[in-house]
């Protein structure tokens, strides 16, 4: 089977300064994944790049094994959930306006007028993330775990096949990570791939299978069980490492 993501050689930089160097990256499909590293480490970056809004200096990119005509398919087979500070929460459209908007890369007619077809799928995912009463509010006043949880349903739209989530547990209530780690299991379940950034130490075991240490470029990577280890901590977030060591002997993986 393909990878759901393969990297080879990426560099991005923005002006002088390099994001991502010489990365190389592997991600099988059906993996739940989690990218870690350190503020500014280019995690942002390289979903920017592997969707094209960020340009490579160099490098391939290969998604669910393609390389060519890549804008196309990311359209239809590739779901973005953004870091919800990125995003302008003032736009004024309802929760179902943005959700409906996970289907129009699969309208064909030329006035994107959504077919019954199409409403019973927006409603189907706004009933899965607990949105049906929420439908007609605008997103300027929703609180940060209802964001995030109209951007899944957005997602689950589209009807994507790889899912990329930009710390889509940041700043959320548990109710909210726990309805989109489910979700999480079920992609998987489907032989669907979702890779997320994301922040706690202590909750990565349960929550994926696949790892990815990142600074700059790869510093580790594979099954959970075989890269979650205080070494390879130590070489993602370099200089914080001996803070953490003394929490980790206090029994936690805790960082800033
Ligand atoms: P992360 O998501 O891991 O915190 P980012 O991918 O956002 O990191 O950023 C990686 C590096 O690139 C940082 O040094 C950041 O300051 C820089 N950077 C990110 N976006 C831009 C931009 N639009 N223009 C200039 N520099 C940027
Ligand atoms: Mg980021």
């Amino acid at each position: 089977m393909n990878p759901a993501i393969q990297v080879s050689e990426l560099t991005v930089a923005y002006q002088q300064v390099s994001a991502l160097e010489n990365m190389n990256l592997i991600i099988p499909q059906g993996s739940r994944c989690a990218i870690v590293g350190p503020n500014g480490a280019g995690k942002s970056t390289l979903f920017k790049s592997l969707l094209g809004f960020e340009k490579a200096r160099s490098g391939q990119i290969k998604l669910l094994g393609q390389s060519d005509h890549l804008s196309q398919m990311i359209a239809t087979r590739v779901a973005y959930i953004p870091q919800a500070s990125q995003v302008n929460w003032q736009y004024p459209a309802t929760v179902y306006d943005i959700v409906l908007m996970g289907r129009y890369p699969h309208i064909k007619n030329w006035l994107k007028r959504p077919t019954a077809k199409d409403k019973e799928i927006v409603f189907a995912s706004l009933e899965k993330m607990n949105l049906l009463d929420l439908k007609n509010r605008q997103i300027s006043e929703l609180s940060g775990g209802q964001r995030q949880r109209v951007f899944i349903a957005r997602a689950l739209a589209q009807e994507a096949e790889l899912y990329l989530m930009d710390e889509p547990l940041a700043g959320i209530d548990i109710k909210t990570e726990e309805i989109i780690m489910s979700i999480l299991r079920e992609f998987q379940e489907e032989g669907k791939t979702s890779v997320v950034i994301h922040h706690d130490l202590n909750t990565i075991e349960n929550y994926f299978d696949y790892l990815v240490w990142l600074n700059k470029t790869v510093v580790a990577s594979g099954e959970l069980a075989e890269v979650l280890t205080f070494e390879n901590y130590q070489k993602a977030y370099q200089s914080s490492a001996q803070l953490l060591f003394k929490e980790k002997e206090q029994g936690g993986w805790r960082h800033a």
